[in-house]
C-alpha cells in the first residue's frame, strides 16, 4: 500500500539519512513499487550542490545508485 509519509526500510542502506559512497542520500519510501522485484522505490536526492536532484529508485539499488543527472545512472523511477 502507498502512504503519505515517507519512512525507513529495514536494512542499513534503506535508512532516512543514508548516504552512499556516491553522495547519493535515501529520503526513504512511502510503500510505491519499484520496477525489480518485490522491491519499493526510495527518494533519493543528490547531494552535488549545483544538481540536487530528487528522484526515485529502487531499494535494492540504493548501496550504490548513481545520480540519473550528474552521475550518469539510469532513469530516475516513481516515488
Ligand atoms: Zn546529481
Amino acid at each position: 500500500m502507498e502512504g503519505t509519509t515517507f519512512h525507513s526500510g529495514t536494512g542499513k542502506t534503506t535508512q532516512i539519512g543514508y548516504v552512499n559512497r556516491r553522495n547519493q542520500k535515501v529520503l526513504g519510501t512511502r510503500g510505491a513499487p519499484g520496477n525489480d522485484y518485490l522491491q519499493y522505490s526510495y527518494k533519493v536526492e543528490c547531494q552535488h550542490l549545483k544538481c540536487k536532484l530528487v528522484y526515485g529508485a529502487n531499494g535494492s539499488d540504493l548501496y550504490q545508485r548513481k545520480c540519473p543527472r550528474c552521475q550518469g545512472g539510469r532513469p530516475g523511477l516513481k516515488y
